[in-house]
């Protein structure tokens, strides 16, 4: 029974008795001794594990927890009996917590599932939480019993996994990178859709087959070694490695990679971004080839041949007795004019075109580098020996003989060449100097040739420097002057014009002949300036001599090409006052052979402005009579090499001057013959028709003009 009992109290507050009532509870005590068993045992069962028991009534307010709570969460069950667990729950959990409650109540089972529980220290631990509801005999729900089991490592370790899963499957559902997953075979799994785009292949293609297969050969052992690393843990950056596309190509593509394993830790595969860098790549590369190539002729630069060379030279030693290694400096002859009289792009359609013939007999493509301006480098690191050196560069040099179209005009090339040959002492600097040189020699010898370097040639070269400077200074100082030598009528002898041939007064009095000095400076802009110094002088001495008193000046091919030139020559021309007809300009068939395009122009206006064009040296050169009849020629200076043949056993000469003036008859060209010394040279050419003479017979070069 149960007894209910209350005090009786007298008016001044003592008791008197007590009024007790009786309820039966047989029954109800029954049941709850059966209770009270089960839930010994499930308090037994909570006080020796490690997780954690609690019991709630139907209020949600905790009755009893297991001492265990204190290791697991940090809480004293002091702190939680009395409160309602349920603001224990991580609030993200509590709808659902609260929803398996009301199943549970509502007498479902519910199976486990993992909450977030508050901690003393306000952290939050993952518990998986199976629940059970107590009723007492006739069913009547009387609290809950809910067991705790700590799942933190496990659940933490589970959502890392799938959180990096479902973001690289996010990155690789949306972004234009490949994605795709490797079992631990190398064996596709899932392939982002995006491989489609980038590389071609569907992904049921893909799916199935082996990672490695579309790996370029070339690549696949760097790949193999970064997936053993990433494998290993190690932190690996990009690899840059070429995947093959659908169509057979390949792209180079950026790895970032991920290990996939099980909870155990056992690896299941690789999870693999692929990033397109093809474009970047491929960029990166031609920048590195454009360093080393030359951007024109895509030939290696010089500094690369050299770093080259350096390397032969030193295995020279070790290869035992040995010619050497020949390095050939090919210079195309007449570029510089090209460049002068076109366009610096018909200027690289010569080179172009050279550098192609060269390359057709060089042993082979790599070894042909291009040099500053006009100069290629061969190199010849394999010698038998050192006439080798000069077949190569025979080859070469016909090789390199044609024709350029540009427009409507053909340019013929040559090329000179320079051999060196360097031994286990020598460097590549100093090879590529004797080469150079040796070529520089080549073209002053004629051009269209080869030279073997001699060690002189290392002095001359230093002494051209010194020229050079000299010719500055002398330029500065009004040293070059025009000596006057007269052209004669072939008919009575007399003075009709005369040449102005350039001479070097020197500080010190003494006079220096053209030919000791201009060649050095023609390799330079020097012959211009120089030119152009006579060319002023010429003009005012025409003003001083009366007319049709002629002056005839020489021009090197460099000169004619350079802009400034004719505007010099009429400004001069207008200044001084003299009618344009008064001078003439010699320039020699070699130059003519140079002259097209712009330079033609010029020729063209200063003709019509009234000036005569002479082709000087006739006859020594290679012009053609098409080349005649285009340019505005009015004469020719046949060249004294005939004139001293003249008379002699050899008649040649005589044949060769009958030709020669005939051919200019046919064409309407004045005609003047040099190097006339005898009363006799005088005689024949003015017998064949030779209108105008020139020589010691008549006059030797003068500072002032000499009247006969
Ligand atoms: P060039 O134009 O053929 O000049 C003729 C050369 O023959 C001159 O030599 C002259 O002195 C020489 N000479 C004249 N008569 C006789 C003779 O009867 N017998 C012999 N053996 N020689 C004779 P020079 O003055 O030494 O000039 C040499 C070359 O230098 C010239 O040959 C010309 O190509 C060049 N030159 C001279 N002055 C100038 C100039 O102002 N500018 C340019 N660019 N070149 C010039
Ligand atoms: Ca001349
Ligand atoms: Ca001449």
């Amino acid at each position: 029974m149960s007894i209910q009992a209350r005090p009786i109290t007298a008016a001044d507050g003592t008791i008197t008795g007590t009024l007790a009532g009786l309820r039966d509870v047989h029954e109800q005590v029954l049941a709850g001794e059966a209770l009270a068993s089960s839930e010994r045992r499930y308090r037994m069962l909570a006080e020796n594990a490690t997780d954690v028991v609690w019991q709630n009534d139907t209020d949600g307010v905790l009755r009893w927890v297991s001492p265990s709570v204190e290791s697991v969460l940090g809480w004293a069950p002091e702190q939680l009996i009395g409160t309602s667990p349920r603001d224990l729950a991580h609030p993200d959990d509590r709808d659902f917590s609260q929803r398996q409650r009301a199943k549970a109540y509502g007498g479902e089972s519910v199976p486990r599932f993992d909450v977030r529980l508050l901690c003393a220290d306000g952290s939050y631990r993952w518990m998986s939480l199976h629940s059970q509801v107590t009723t007492d005999t006739d069913g009547t729900a009387t609290g809950i019993i809910i067991g705790l089991n700590d799942v933190h490592e496990r659940v933490l370790a589970e959502r890392e996994l799938a959180d990096s899963e479902r973001q690289f499957r996010m990155l690789a559902e949306n972004a234009t990178d490949v994605v795709w997953q490797l079992d631990a075979d190398d064996v596709m799994g899932w392939v982002s859709p995006s491989v489609e785009s980038v590389l071609g292949w569907t992904r049921e293609q893909l799916v199935g087959t082996s990672a490695i297969e579309l790996i370029h050969p070339d690549d696949r052992e760097s790949r193999e070694q970064w997936r053993e690393r990433l494998i290993a843990g190690v932190v690996v950056p990009e690899l840059e490695s070429r995947r093959q596309k659908a169509d057979g190509s390949y792209r180079w593509m950026s790895l970032q990679g991920r290990p996939i394993t099980d909870t155990n830790g056992s690896l299941t595969g690789v999870i693999v971004g692929l990033r397109d860098i093809d474009d970047e790549v491929r960029t990166r590369t031609a920048l590195a080839h454009a360093i080393d190539h030359d951007p024109l002729t895509g030939l290696v630069t010089l500094s690369v041949a050299m770093a080259r060379i350096d390397r032969w030279l030193g295995a020279l030693s070790d290869r035992g007795p040995d010619p050497g290694i020949g390095l050939l400096c090919v210079g195309i002859d007449a570029l510089k004019s090209v460049n002068e009289a076109f366009t610096h792009t018909a200027g690289d359609r010569v080179l172009l075109t050279v550098a192609s013939r060269i390359a057709s007999v060089v042993p082979s493509p790599d070894l042909l580098a291009r040099g500053s301006g006009d100069e290629f480098y061969v190199l010849l690191p394999e010698l038998a020996s050192s006439t080798d050196t000069s077949v190569i560069a025979e080859q070469i040099r016909v090789a390199a003989q044609g024709t350029v179209t540009i427009g409507a005009n053909h340019v013929e090339t040559t090329v000179s060449i320079g051999i060196a040959i360097g031994g286990p002492d020598a460097g590549a600097e100093a090879l590529v100097r004797d080469a150079t040189l040796a070529m520089h020699r080549a073209k002053d010898h004629g051009r269209d040739r080869y030279e073997f370097f001699r060690p002189e040639l290392g002095q001359e070269a230093t002494d051209r420097k010194i020229v050079e400077e000299r010719i500055r200074l002398g330029l500065q100082q009004g040293q070059f002057v025009p000596w006057f030598q007269p052209i004669v009528n072939l008919g009575d002898g007399s003075v009709v014009g005369y040449e102005a041939l350039m001479r070097w007064v020197r500080p010190d009095g003494s006079i220096v002949a053209p030919d000791d000095f201009l060649p050095i400076a023609e390799r330079t802009a020097l012959i211009v300036d120089l030119d152009l110094a006579v060319l002023k002088q010429t003009i005012e001495m025409l003003g001083r001599l009366p007319a049709p008193t002629f002056i005839a000046a020489n021009l090197s091919a460099a000169t004619l090409a350079s802009p400034d030139y004719a505007e010099h020559a009429l400004f001069e021309l207008a200044r001084v006052g003299v009618d344009p007809t008064r001078l003439h300009l010699e320039f020699t068939e070699t130059a003519l052979f140079d002259v097209t395009g712009r330079a033609l122009d010029i020729m063209r206006d200063l003709a019509a402005d009234g000036i005569g064009w002479y082709v000087d040296d006739f006859g020594t050169g290679f012009s053609s009579i098409s080349h005649l009849r285009d340019m505005p020629v009015t004469g020719l200076k046949l060249d004294l090499s005939f004139t001293g043949g003249l008379g002699g056993a050899d008649q040649t000469s005589e044949r060769l001057a009958r030709a020669l003036v005939g051919l200019a008859e046919g064409l309407g060209l004045d005609t003047v013959a040099e190097g006339v010394e005898t009363p006799m040279q005088a005689a024949i050419l003015r017998a064949q028709g030779w209108k105008h003479g020139q020589g010691w017979l008549y006059g030797h070069p003068e500072p002032m003009p000499v009247v006969r």
